[in-house]
């Protein structure tokens, strides 16, 4: 199979996920994750169709970011350190790993020096595992009350990365859990904030996610395997 085919039959199977969850297949992005492999290989993604691609290393995301010319939203989905933000922040589309109120204070101070609105993604720590960043289900409206205070930064909506387990049938309520916070905060007002974008689901589960409610789903080895 070929990035191309490989790509072309996860679009497929998002296409069934949407269908037998009552959704238009239109309404998830897809993106292509990247990390760790080739200018090439984000190359071919691009032919492929693809618009959206996520790495989780700031300097893996500048040196690509480089290389590759094309239409490309560039997705930042790793831990970012605040020392790194300035970075990144001129050509980002989507900083999906927005895991500390420190960290957006600095996204939205880095953001002003070049009067840019980044957008934003928060990243929650459903599962609650120690070895997972992210807001605890707790923090979030604290946050979220704190930080659309904030004019050079947009909440676009929430991410997380499900736990690693052996039965994907046994995420269902993770997904379900962060589908719900969504589903609430959906009609809050609050200035430079909206629920657009609910980003879970990986190569292991995304059809899952789909079926509880994801709208972006983040996917690198489906697409990469051979
Ligand atoms: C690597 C990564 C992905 C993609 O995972 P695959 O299992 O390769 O599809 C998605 N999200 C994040 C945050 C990642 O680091």
């Amino acid at each position: 199979m070929s990035i191309n085919e490989n790509i072309q039959s996860v679009r497929q199977r998002i296409k069934n996920a949407a269908k037998r969850s009552g959704r238009d297949p239109e309404d998830i992005t897809l993106v292509a994750v990247t990390k760790n492999r080739p200018v090439s290989a984000v190359e071919e993604v691009i032919k492929a169709g693809i618009r959206d691609i996520g790495e989780n290393r700031n300097q893996e995301l500048l040196a690509k970011y480089k290389a590759v010319d094309g239409d490309v939203n560039w997705h930042f989905i790793g831990h970012l350190q605040r020392n790194k933000v300035k970075y990144i922040i001129p050509f980002v589309y989507l900083i999906q790993s927005v895991d500390s109120t420190a960290l957006a204070e600095e996204i939205s101070k880095r953001a002003a020096k070049i009067e840019k609105v980044q957008d934003i993604l928060l990243e929650v720590n459903i599962s609650g595992e120690a070895t997972k960043y992210g807001f605890s289900p707790k923090e979030v409206v604290p946050a979220i009350e704190e930080l659309a205070q904030l004019k050079n930064i947009y909440i676009k909506g929430l991410m997380m990365m499900a736990p690693l387990l052996d039965n994907r049938e046994q995420l269902r309520p993770y997904f379900a859990e962060l589908k719900e916070m969504f589903d609430d905060l959906y009609s809050r007002h609050e200035p430079n904030f909206e629920m657009r974008y609910l980003s879970m689901g990986t190569t292991g589960d995304f059809e899952v996610a789909i079926e509880e409610g994801s709208n972006m789903v983040r996917i690198g080895t489906a697409i990469f395997r051979p």
